[in-house]
């Protein structure tokens, strides 16, 4: 017989009691502390309060410490002889989670190793939780049997007054409100409480209102062939009983954002409601206008929302009002009631993975949550990730191509500069001769200019030429990168900020001639300035782009052709739609191709491609330059020929080769702490725990690592990482569980499992 004591606390033996008992039980999740779930019974007086999907307290341990948990199921059951405690109280009047979302969090508990609670904690946002915006009122009135009595009723005069006031009221008061009114004080409002000639009741009232974005309306385009044939295949799967995720395969420009409009169109035609997921930085008054120029009752969701607002807005899409959600990745949880579609635009982006716990994917959270509630999930893109394209080609998702843009325009020519040989003439400057005349000839012709450079700041390098000394961080010894704004230097991994040495900070050199290398943004945009020194120029990168608002007023003034030549990193890669720009510059398509990451060459073809797709889009066609020090690597070649069939060919044997995504599923370990050794000597121990574990189960796990993570050492911490990759899923999580259960962690470590790992640094 199994010994129940400790584990909830209890102090009868379960052998006392041998009759097999029956009640109300609510199982219940914590956030913090233990994993697993706790039942608890559900007195008399709670029944109808405490449901799944709300929170409660109840008492946990020996000490009966009151604490809040996520209810997840209540059961009327045999709970055999185990003397259960009681739900103390229900925290919340409303459900936060439905019982799909109960269901999909359960999955992602599993999927992603966390617990259930934590990941209850992460999809309810905080506002929701705290009730931002709202606050508890006492509501005071006169029971119907006393107002009869007024009359006969012995009371002082300011009582009287009150009472009367009160009784001819046509709704509830506040005591403020109710004193104010009768020009008394809290006093006699007060006894005739004690007297119980006036009752009261706490409610909580909301006191936020947001108005909808007043937006002109645009009408439905008529769909062109690619566009018309990509909604069929959208429709017959809502019309599916269990419809088939869809990969939207579209080059850019071909015109996806109307497909999804006519095809949520379909879905709010029917009384139910659309999610579209955006990358965060997507989340542009321009993608919001496209939206909200076509359908009423829109919800965005973004990150620099108010707590109040964000609550609101909660409420507002639980209540079924809204028919639109647009919102970045944690968009995905939410709580429509009736569900009809979600659509995630530029699927392959990073943005979509969560990198705190829950570690999960926004793209594979909505697969399980569309198959959940039975709906369709789009997944948009002009350059899909390997994952999803496989799954397509395996026929787990439908295809869809849209090979041509709208109106048949050409995709922009692509031709690399091979700056190799720049180098044999001394040049040092960011912008090549080609790319130099083709700017100055599209600034002649009245366009518009992008370049791309994704690293920010000034010089990326700064070293001493006397004794080699490299100016790095203290705290992450990875080089700092001058920024020229306020002359100082700066860690990109933890802001780290000092001001940049005049000599070399070697006490042993002193050498006055340090050298500043590496272009990032801010050197580039000084060198636009001095080459081109007749037209405005913005500069686009997370320094600039600080301020709320800031990024759409940069890209109002480009529109509105103010600016002529746009300057920025990654985030001026995507989505932008600006008929007039018809050159893009890739300043050095080479600064992703290095990295120790397996995809290294599907994020150097996805981001030429996605830049590149900013040109052409209007008549007057478009121009892409492409610098590179690797102009035959094949990610870079199949990029110039905007040929995804081609990259992904030569890129999924070899990730089949190495037993690597999407053939295998990959599972990344990191350590970290302040002491190198004993961070080390922990991996060690999770790499051979890993290998007996697997030679036990008889399965198969290939390690790579342990080995110092890319980035070595960040914040004061050292850290390492182990790769896993194996076909068995099930066998790599069993692996990891064990291994929480087996090692003790020494204090001065904290590892965590990354499953479906984006991040490789
Ligand atoms: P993608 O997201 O595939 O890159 P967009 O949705 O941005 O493409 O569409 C490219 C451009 O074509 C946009 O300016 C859009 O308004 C326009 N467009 C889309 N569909 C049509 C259509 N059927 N007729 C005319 N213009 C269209
Ligand atoms: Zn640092």
């Amino acid at each position: 017989m199994k010994n129940q004591k400790g584990l909830f606390g209890d102090d009868t033996t379960p052998w006392e009691q041998d009759d097999a008992q029956t009640g109300l039980v609510a199982s219940v999740v914590m956030s913090t502390g233990p994993e697993k779930a706790f039942d608890y019974l559900v007195p008399d007086e709670l029944i109808g309060e405490i449901l799944p999907g709300r929170r409660v307290y109840v008492p946990l341990g020996r000490s009966n410490r009151r604490v809040m948990a996520y209810c997840v199921a209540v059961e009327r059951k045999e709970y055999g002889q185990r003397k259960l405690k009681h739900v103390l109280a229900a925290l919340d009047q409303q459900t936060l989670v439905s019982s799909h979302m109960l269901n999909m969090t359960q999955w992602m508990a599993d999927y992603y190793l966390a617990s259930w609670g934590q990941v209850l904690e992460a999809v309810i946002p905080a506002a929701v939780r705290g009730n931002a915006g709202t606050r508890e009122v006492t509501l005071l009135s006169v029971p119907p049997q006393v107002a009869m009595q007024l009359a006969t009723l012995k009371l002082t005069d300011k009582q009287q007054k009150v009472l009367t006031t009160l009784a001819a009221a046509s709704k509830p008061m506040t005591p403020g409100d109710l004193a104010d009114k009768c020009r008394v004080t809290q006093a006699p409002i007060s006894t005739l409480r004690k007297k119980k000639l006036i009752t009261s009741e706490v409610r909580r009232v909301s006191h936020a209102h947001f108005d909808d974005l007043d937006i002109e309306r645009e009408s439905a385009k008529s769909l062109s062939e690619d566009q018309a044939a990509a909604l069929q295949t959208i429709l017959a799967q809502v019309h599916a009983p269990q419809p088939k995720p869809i990969l939207l395969h579209g080059v850019t420009g071909s015109g996806k954002t109307e497909v999804y409009i006519q095809a949520i169109q379909n879905v709010i035609d029917q009384g139910k409601q659309a999610i579209v997921l955006v990358p965060e930085i997507s989340l542009t008054p321009q993608t919001k206008q496209r939206f909200a120029s076509r359908f009423d009752r829109i919800a965005v969701l973004h990150s620099h929302m108010s707590d109040v607002e964000r609550h609101w807005q909660w409420k507002r899409i639980a209540s079924g009002i809204v028919n639109v959600v647009v919102g970045a990745r944690s968009a995905v949880f939410a709580p429509t009631p009736h569900l009809g579609m979600i659509i995630l635009d530029e699927e392959h982006d990073t943005s979509f993975k969560q990198d705190s716990v829950p570690r999960y994917h926004a793209r594979e959270v909505a697969a399980k949550r569309a198959e959940l509630e039975k709906v369709p999930l789009i997944l948009g893109t002009a350059t899909p990730s390997l994952e999803t394209f496989y799954r397509a080609k395996q026929g787990q998702y439908e295809l869809i191509s849209m090979p041509r843009r709208i109106g048949n325009r050409p995709l922009p020519a692509v031709r690399t500069v091979d700056m190799r040989y720049d180098k044999t003439t001394g040049y040092r400057g960011a912008i090549s001769r080609q790319l130099y005349q083709s700017i100055q000839r599209t600034l002649q012709q009245d366009g518009q200019i992008i370049l791309l450079l994704n690293r920010r700041g000034h010089s990326t390098h700064i070293q001493c030429p006397a004794c080699g000394h490299i100016v790095k961080c203290p705290h992450c010894e990875l080089p700092l990168t001058h920024h020229i704004t306020d002359g100082s230097t700066v860690c990109h991994y933890c802001d780290y900020r000092s001001t940049a040495p005049r000599v070399c900070p070697d006490a042993k050199c002193g050498y006055s001639g340090i050298r500043f290398s590496g272009i990032g943004t801010q050197k580039l945009e000084q060198e636009v300035k001095a080459k081109f020194s007749s037209y405005p120029i913005i500069r686009m990168d997370s320094d600039t782009m600080k301020k709320p608002g800031s990024h759409e007023a940069a890209l109002e003034k480009f529109r509105n052709q103010e600016v002529r030549i746009l300057v920025g990193t990654q985030m001026i890669a995507k989505g932008l739609d600006f008929p007039n720009v018809t050159l893009v510059g890739v300043i050095n398509a080479d600064t992703a191709l290095h990295f120790p990451d397996v995809r290294a060459g599907e994020r150097t073809f996805q981001l030429i491609t996605q830049v590149a797709g900013r040109t052409g889009r209007g008549d007057l066609g478009g121009e892409v330059l492409v610098q590179t020090l690797s102009p035959d690597h094949p990610a870079i070649e199949a990029a110039t020929r905007h040929d995804y069939a081609l990259f992904a060919e030569r890129e999924l044997p070899f990730r089949r080769d190495f037993q690597m995504t999407p053939f295998a599923h990959m599972v990344r370990i990191i350590a970290r702490g302040p002491a190198q050794a004993s961070v080390e000597l922990f991996m060690q121990q999770v790499g051979e725990e890993i290998q007996r574990f697997t030679a036990e189960k008889g399965g198969e796990i290939s390690q790579q690592g342990p080995a110092p993570a890319p980035i070595e050492k960040l914040r004061g911490n050292y850290r390492y990482h182990l790769l896993l990759h194996s076909f068995d899923r099930h066998l790599m999580r069993a692996a990891v569980l064990h291994c929480r259960e087996k090692i003790t962690v020494p204090e001065d470590v904290l590892w965590i499992a990354d499953v479906d790992p984006i991040d490789m640094m």
